[in-house]
């Protein structure tokens, strides 16, 4: 201890680089502290979600998520969850916390490309990073600080939490033959997979999922990817569309996000700022867990009821969509210096861990 003490004393007055991960360690607010003498006081906040009220995993999870820290800090800090459009429209989380209206709120980053185009990189690239190297790079390649300093600039402080992990490739009500099939398809698709639709001469929509069913059904659009096998179920698009695609090549990883308002954090005594990190920590990996189970078990699910046909796409098809995905990601960073300087690190940290992956994770009855 004393040793490390010496070592980071020596680092700090040489100037040398000291890398903590950030997302284990704490934000800015751990340095500034907090009112310590406020042992009674209580807090009540209100958290907004981009999901619909009561929605699997994440519904569930946040709402564990408000009562183990209701417990842990004796009552001293409640949190009322509230589903999209109980409070706020889904879509309108974001601002809702950054302005105030709520302290905390739980969505994905991509919604958000229309506030800063910086932001949808961290939910996910596609053809990008799976969820460990994700997590790999936020903690210890400086994903987290960018994530950190971009936020910033809205007054709010973001933690991952939630991993749907590689996600399917969605509902289609016709095949997929040819990239030619993607031309005026209506697509429920955000994030850059939405870009890369359109360069293909289809529509990318973004809607929230309590509209999503209706849309499918009604021919508002012609298909979506939502997430995984469960929440997909959930939502009875098998009832709706015929074709089930895989890979989710737009999502190998879908990093969800807790975000809150800086000032709101800032007011919270030492212990409880505590209390709701490492809150967040275990919501984050309870989430990914849940997420990784239970997609699997309604994969097979759908597969034994029969109703729905599984599809891979094209080989011609994929090695399309990760041409224009890399144009896609080529052009924002282009186009942006905020997020050229994340892409940077996204791509870079991309390329150092796959030799890691490639290494440990490689099944050689799947080479072909
Ligand atoms: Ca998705």
């Amino acid at each position: 201890m004393e040793k490390r003490r010496k070592f980071l004393k020596k680092a700090l007055l040489t100037g040398a680089a000291i890398s903590i991960p950030s997302i284990f360690a704490s934000c800015k607010a751990k340095e500034t502290g907090g009112s310590t003498n406020a042992s009674s006081q209580k807090f009540n906040w209100k958290m907004v979600t981009a999901w619909p009220p009561n929605f699997p995993i994440y519904g569930e999870q946040l709402l564990r998520f408000s009562e183990n820290i209701e417990k842990a800090s004796n009552g001293r800090l409640k949190i009322q969850v509230y589903g999209g459009g109980e409070l706020v429209p889904a879509l309108e989380s974001f601002d809702a916390v950054r302005t105030g209206t709520a302290q905390i709120g739980h969505a994905a980053s991509y919604y958000w490309a229309g506030k800063s185009p910086a932001a949808q990189i961290f939910t996910t690239i596609p053809f990008g990073m799976d969820a460990n190297q994700t997590y790999s790079w936020l903690a210890y390649g400086g994903g987290m600080k960018l994530w950190e300093d971009l936020y910033s600039k809205f007054n709010l402080i973001p933690f991952p939490c939630g991993n749907t992990y590689g996600q399917m490739g969605g509902w289609f009500k016709k095949e997929i033959n040819s990239v030619e099939d993607f031309k005026g398809l209506k697509m429920r698709i955000p994030g850059l997979g939405g870009k890369v639709i359109t360069k293909l001469g289809g529509s990318a929509v973004l809607s929230p999922g309590s509209e999503l069913y209706t849309n499918l059904e009604r021919g508002v659009i012609d298909a979506l990817e939502w997430v995984g096998p469960y929440h997909d179920y959930v939502m009875g698009f098998h009832k709706v569309a015929k074709y089930y695609y895989s890979p989710g090549w737009q999502e190998p990883s879908g990093m969800t996000e807790i975000f809150i308002n800086n000032k709101a954090f800032e007011e919270l005594p030492s212990d409880l700022k505590e209390i709701l990190k490492l809150a967040i920590r275990k919501t984050d990996f309870e989430i990914s867990i849940e997420m990784y189970a239970k997609n699997f078990e309604y994969y097979l699910k759908l597969r034994k009821e029969g109703n729905v046909i599984f599809k891979e796409f094209p080989r011609p098809v994929i090695d399309t969509l990760k041409k224009v995905s890399n144009e896609v990601v080529k052009e924002l960073s282009s186009s942006n210096p905020e997020a050229k300087k994340i892409l940077d690190s996204y791509l870079d940290y991309n390329k150092y861990i796959s030799e890691w992956t490639d290494k440990i994770e490689k099944n050689w009855e799947f080479e072909v």
